[in-house]
């Protein structure tokens, strides 16, 4: 048996958000949830740091893309 990557030393696992609140929906009307998986210009955040799962952050990158075609979201923001 052989495992590529031991989980251990840390106690808390890093789970999904959306898993691990069941209160916490994607919702593409939301942009105060979903700005919490953007960056600050605006970019999505990858699933490897954000830590989401594969079907919440494709159900979040889906309501991130809705978002910004209602001007909900930014594309980018700026920089000032
Ligand atoms: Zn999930």
């Amino acid at each position: 048996m052989t495992t590529p990557k031991v989980k251990r030393g840390f106690g808390r696992r890093k789970v999904c958000r959306f898993c691990a609140d069941k209160s916490l929906v994607i919702d593409y009307k939301d942009p105060k949830t979903l700005r919490f998986f953007t960056t600050e210009r605006g970019k999505i955040i990858p699933r490897r740091i954000s830590g989401n799962c594969a079907k919440h952050q494709r159900a979040l990158t889906q309501a991130i893309k809705r978002a910004r075609q209602l001007a909900l979201m930014p594309y980018t923001t700026m920089v000032l």
